[in-house]
């Protein structure tokens, strides 16, 4: 089981040209804004204020890369779906995932955090669209599934794998959502085990010309 004994903040990058080296095998977080991203990679690196917390809608959006154990990268792409970010901000956050996900050679897979009492939106399914597109595996983190009563949590779970299959936008390479708290720390060891097997998977395919 990986341990997490170091992390630091790398650097946040607009476009290609603010990536660091591709030297490092990475895995991305992403997910709505509010859904708890910040959170839950504060929990599983065990530092409390490694990712701020909620910034504030309308300031840049950026990709944001944390090192972890000197070996892997840990991204954390910019939440969506934020009703008050301005327009001008949101164009420029597709281009920027797109390429992203498209062009990151180290890139091994995408944990995609869906609030528990949310479910998946539109915003979510597409962006397992594009994942599944590109090749690469995704995993699905419920979160904050502290705030569900323990009967309804089977319920919430359930309606999320119905929706998910309903899209389609997982093609197979799926293994079930993930349940977990930031707050409780609950579900990081599931979450280390999938993270863990993508990181010491060999390379994504070389992506299409
Ligand atoms: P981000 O915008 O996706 O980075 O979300 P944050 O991590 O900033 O969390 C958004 C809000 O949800 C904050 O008020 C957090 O305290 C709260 N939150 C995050 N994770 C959990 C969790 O596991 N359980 C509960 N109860 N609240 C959480």
């Amino acid at each position: 089981m990986m341990k997490i004994s170091r992390a630091e903040f790398i650097t946040s990058a607009a476009n290609r040209g603010g990536w660091p080296a591709p030297e490092r095998p990475e895995v991305a977080f992403s997910g709505r804004s509010n859904v708890g991203k910040s959170s839950l990679i504060n929990s599983l690196t065990g530092r409390k204020k490694l990712v701020k917390t909620s910034t504030t809608p309308g300031k840049t959006q950026l990709i944001n890369f944390f090192g972890i154990n000197d070996r892997y990268i840990f991204t954390d792409l910019p939440g969506y779906g934020y009703a008050e970010v301005p327009l001008a901000v949101k164009r420029k956050w597709r281009p920027m995932i797109e390429e992203y996900l498209r062009e990151r050679e180290t890139l091994r897979g995408v944990v995609l955090l869906v609030d528990a009492r949310r479910g998946a939106k539109e915003m979510d399914l597409m962006l397992l669209e594009w994942l599944a597109a590109v090749n690469l595996p995704a995993c699905i983190a419920v979160t904050k599934i502290d705030k569900l009563k323990q009967n309804e949590r089977r319920a919430a779970v359930d309606d999320l794998v119905r929706t998910l299959e309903k899209s389609g936008g997982l093609y197979g390479q799926w293994s079930g959502p993930i349940q977990t708290s930031a707050v409780k720390g609950w579900g990081k060891n599931d979450l280390m085990n999938q993270i863990e097997e993508w990181l010491e998977d060999s390379p994504r395919d070389a992506p299409a010309a």
